[in-house]
């Protein structure tokens, strides 16, 4: 694709995140947003005068006019709204989970690669600030611990915990596990919704690693926390406030002039913790995201988060599930 040309995009579903996918793609310079569809024609109308942007009457009218497409309806139309949407010649971006099953993901994969088109999908927790600051290519954990936590909502109950929130832990624990899954144990508990709203999942993996993975829909507080146990290093990401903080054993002082703390440790051999809070310039993540996608179609490149890497996640999440349901 030409390397100046804007990409024209449209956003279908503008419920309460296809807003901010609004409000962002509005910010980008490499893109133009050519129209919105929602089948809630009074949302649609209300979303089109808060951005400015034309309401299309159908989505089949909306997709001739684009060159991509924002998939923001709840996850049970992903496929429906995204296989026309190829049909129509357009490059996709769809929500998190990217479809309900895997053999809906599977036909969009194939067919994406037929036609050229991109697939990316919004596991937007990659593009966080905090997790970007981490030199991930460099990390070989052998433990993590990870907490979602959020308070009761009743948007994004049509589908269990595990498709809602752990599928954003299960994808970067997958970023970061260059190892095949050995063992899964999980449980959960259907308390507020008809579908599970809290579970935890263990994964171990052939390299040793095991991934103690919690995410719950009914807490008092909101807490999107992971932990990496790795040899002589213990590095915590905190999702929320966008902050990593690391403990790093070492043979050798550090440079007290960048900031560090240390604690040196008893013993014949002269060992030192280095405790290490990089500063990290904040950003929104859903509008890294979403130049990231409009980059990768300009480039002609397969993003970071690109659908294969989630069908991967969401096959993991659905296996969890038969466990917890069995
Ligand atoms: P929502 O219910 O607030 O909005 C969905 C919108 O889609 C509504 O306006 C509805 O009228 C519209 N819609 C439904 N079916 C449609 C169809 N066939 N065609 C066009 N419009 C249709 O839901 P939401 O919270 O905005 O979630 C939407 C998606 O975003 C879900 O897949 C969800 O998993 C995902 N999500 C991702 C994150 C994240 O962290 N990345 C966070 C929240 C939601």
């Amino acid at each position: 694709m030409n390397k100046d040309k804007t990409i024209k995009i449209g956003v279908i579903g503008v419920g309460h995140l296809g807003n901010f996918h609004l409000k962002q793609l509005g910010k980008i310079p490499q893109v133009s947003i050519t129209g919105l569809y929602d089948n809630d024609p009074n949302r649609a109308e209300e979303m089109s005068s808060r951005h400015n942007v034309q309401s299309y009457n159908s989505p089949d009218e909306l997709l001739d006019s684009c060159d991509a497409v924002s998939i923001v309806t709840p996850t049970g139309y992903h496929y429906a709204v995204a296989d026309k949407a190829l049909d129509a010649g357009c490059h996709l971006f769809i929500e998190k989970p990217i479809t309900a099953s895997i053999d809906h993901a599977t036909l969009l994969l194939n067919k994406a690669e037929k036609l050229n088109k991109i697939i990316q999908v919004g596991h937007i927790e990659r593009f966080n600030p905090a997790f970007m600051a981490l030199e991930t290519s460099n990390l070989q954990p052998l433990f993590i611990e990870t907490h979602r936590l959020a308070p009761f909502n009743p948007r994004g109950n049509d589908v269990p915990v595990i498709l809602d929130l752990m599928i954003h832990d299960l994808d970067i624990v997958l970023s970061l596990v260059k190892s095949e899954i050995k063992d899964i144990r999980a449980n959960g508990v259907k308390v507020v919704s008809s579908t599970v709203d809290i579970a935890n999942a263990r994964l171990e993996f052939e390299n040793g690693c095991v991934a103690n993975i919690t995410a719950s829909r009914i807490s008092q507080k909101s807490m999107r926390k992971m932990r990496l146990f790795q040899e002589e290093d213990y590095i915590t990401i905190d999702f929320q406030s966008g902050e990593v903080e690391e403990y790093k054993i070492c043979s050798t002082p550090p440079d007290l002039s960048t900031g560090d703390q240390v604690v040196e440790l008893a013993g014949a051999e002269k060992r030192y913790i280095h405790y290490h809070k990089p500063v990290i310039t904040q950003h929104d993540a859903l509008k890294e995201e979403l130049i990231h996608f409009a980059d990768s179609i300009i480039q002609g490149q397969q993003p970071e988060t690109d659908g294969h890497s989630a069908a991967e996640a969401l096959k993991l999440a659905l296996e969890i599930q038969k466990i917890i349901d069995s």
